[in-house]
């Protein structure tokens, strides 16, 4: 007899809808018969790896056929070295994504609550369902979180806490201030992560190192990646940054070689590739000019983005403009599933790239 497999699944995993990720570009070319395509749906650095990284890859193919180095010792010495934290403070993931799934399976129980914002990284919600845990959603303010609102959320069933600084795909951020008071309002049977995946992306004065502060706060992991500004997403590669008690519980629970040989390599490559980093933050504050500057020009309201990547109002179900711009060869993110039917996330591409989208988007909505 026929088993409804679904019906097998933990009843967690049974509500998941599946992460929806951005449309791979040849994917695109076949459906709608379009070359050239320009894709900035996934917030990936469009200058792409840095000489460094790239260099150092081939030289490690010859030795593919040997299991990685499972504790990651030269790149984890390298990156203590960098952020003046212990070799025994990191856990390195499969993309940081991994370091978020592993916090939940690693500290949450069905029973528990997972605190996070509303609009926030579609990942949390996912990994809170996939342990059969209650999602606690904090209404934002301003489209950003409201750190007062999700402190006053926590109680006694609270496990986990994330908090995306900045937000995607809001490209919001919170302050210094504002974190370090909510951090003080804690719990200590709270854990808290800091998800830092764009952190090298942002100028602002006032945004705060998370990491300066686990000596302090003993329940804090700050995460952060080689996937965005380091242009080595396909790679998946991140990591987390907390007390050595908590890198021990997490690195209990992640695979022995989570992480392969390539992404060990071209990590390490990359945190010493300075010129690249500069070049792209500034390639990437250059092109946030050039769309906000349009959307000023079309009317369009945003919300303003410390990232590499801008949320637009387009003033009409954001779906139908995702699908029009599908036509004219240029993949761009559709937010209805963050809440947010009205607008478009668009990473910043080369300046050609958020060209042919400023084009394609004045087209569209200046049509009738
Ligand atoms: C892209 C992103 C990540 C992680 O990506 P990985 O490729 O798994 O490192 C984490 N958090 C946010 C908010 C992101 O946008």
């Amino acid at each position: 007899m026929a088993v409804d497999v679904l019906s097998l699944a933990v009843p967690g995993v049974r509500g998941i809808k599946p992460y929806e990720p951005g449309r791979p570009i040849e994917e695109i070319e076949r459906a709608y018969g379009v070359a050239d395509v320009v894709k900035l749906a996934s917030n990936e650095n469009p200058l792409g790896p840095g000489p460094r990284a790239l260099a150092v890859m081939p030289e490690r193919l010859n030795g593919l056929a040997r299991y990685p180095d499972g504790n990651g010792f030269a790149l984890k010495s390298k990156l203590a070295e960098k952020l003046s934290v212990a070799p025994e403070q990191l856990t390195l993931g499969n993309g940081s994504n991994e370091i978020l799934e592993l916090a939940a399976r690693a500290f949450v129980l069905p029973e528990h609550e997972v605190v996070f914002s509303a609009h926030a990284f579609a990942v949390y919600p996912l990994v809170t369902q996939a342990v059969g845990a209650t999602a606690v959603v904090v209404p934002a303010h301003d489209w950003g979180h409201d750190l007062e609102a999700m402190a006053s959320a926590l109680n006694e069933r609270t496990r986990l806490v994330f908090i995306a600084n900045p937000n995607n795909p809001t490209g919001t951020w919170v302050r210094r201030g504002e974190l370090k008071t909510f951090l003080k309002r804690v719990p200590a049977h709270v854990l808290v992560v800091v998800d830092e995946a764009y952190f090298e992306y942002v100028i602002e004065p006032d945004y705060p190192n998370a990491i300066a502060w686990i000596e302090r706060f003993a329940n804090l992991i700050v995460t952060r990646t080689f996937s965005k500004v380091h242009g080595l997403a396909g790679l998946r590669i991140g990591y987390g940054v907390s007390t050595p008690e908590v890198a021990d519980v997490l690195n209990r629970v992640r695979e022995p070689f989570n992480v392969n040989t390539l992404a060990l390599a071209a990590a390490e490559a990359a945190l010493g590739d300075f010129a690249h980093v500069t070049h792209s933050v500034t390639m990437n504050q250059e092109g946030m000019r050039q769309l906000s500057k349009a959307f000023m020009e079309m009317g369009l309201p945003y919300i303003p983005s410390v990232a590499n990547f801008i949320a637009v109002d387009v003033r009409r179900p954001g779906a139908a403009v995702f699908e029009a711009l599908l036509h004219e060869g240029v993949i761009v993110r559709p937010v209805a599933n963050y809440a947010m039917s009205n607008h478009l996330r668009v990473t910043v591409g080369l300046p050609d790239e958020n060209q042919r989208f400023i084009d394609a988007l004045a087209k569209m909505i200046s049509a009738p």
